[in-house]
């Protein structure tokens, strides 16, 4: 048997869980972007919804469909992600990660991991297993950790960080149609985008240093630290990519980014 080819880690701006019922630019765009390269062996998921005190990997047979959120109608609730997890696949994170990894039983898929996976995966073919944000940990950690990960994507295991670059429900346009993007939303956006085209990570580590585009950008880290996970991830001749871009609401930046 070859070995597996290289798979491309990618960094998902997920947005409205009710993206997961949803037919549109966004979720048309993860249904492409998982077509167009080999179907892994099994998705690592970040989500920023698993935001805990510790770092543990998911590593039942069977996860559960989490709701995690309120105020959506009732489909939503009812809506089922039944991809398989793997213990196996869990085991082989947590070598990687070293011994502060907890093997979890009691979490599942949230939504941050559904709502987009549904999407590229529908028949629920592929395992799933997600990895938490530990918040006691730096964004230098953080990203180390994704580093530690990359050798993974040559082992047919599709690394996914699933959050928003712009991420701010406080200036969002609940409810109004149409919203233009804030400016300091589309500033943050076009600066992170140069850096990661120019390879520059520093900067994007240090988001908390940045001033206050990024402070209105990232106001809490969860949604942002996913993608540091996946720039730690990247690869030699790694080509870097935006497949989807657009922002919901204003202040919900839907940025894909795609790395090889
Ligand atoms: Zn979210």
């Amino acid at each position: 048997m070859s070995a597996p080819q290289r798979l491309p880690v990618i960094f998902f701006g997920h947005g409205n869980p009710m993206n997961a019922l949803a037919d549109n630019v966004y979720t048309q765009g993860w249904r492409q972007i998982c077509e167009s390269f080999p179907k892994p062996r099994a998705v690592l998921c970040v989500s920023a919804h698993w935001y805990v005190p510790y770092t543990a990997v998911t590593a039942m047979q069977s996860p559960r469909t989490i709701h995690d959120f309120g105020g959506f109608p009732r489909e939503l609730f009812e809506f089922q992600y039944p991809a398989p997890g793997s213990p196996e696949i869990a085991a082989e994170v947590g070598e990687l990660l070293g011994s502060a990894v907890t093997l979890d039983e009691s979490w599942g898929l949230d939504h941050g991991a559904w709502s987009v996976l549904c999407h590229c995966y529908p028949d629920a073919d592929v395992p799933v297993v997600q990895l938490s944000i530990d918040e006691t940990l730096t964004a230098q950690d953080h990203y180390r950790l994704g580093r530690s990960l990359a050798p993974l994507r040559e082992q047919g295991i599709l690394i996914v960080g699933s959050g928003n670059l712009v991420h701010n429900l406080h200036t969002y346009g609940w409810g109004r149609r149409v919203m233009e993007p804030y400016d300091w939303a589309v500033r943050f956006e076009q600066q992170a985008r140069e850096w990661m085209l120019a390879g520059d990570h520093d900067p994007l580590i240090n988001y908390e240093q940045l001033g206050k585009d990024a402070a209105l950008s990232a106001p809490t880290p969860d949604h942002y630290l996913p993608l540091l996970y996946v720039l730690g991830a990247q690869l030699p001749g790694d080509q870097v990519t935006f497949p989807i871009e657009g922002v919901d609401g204003g202040s919900i930046s839907m940025l894909t980014v795609q790395l090889g």
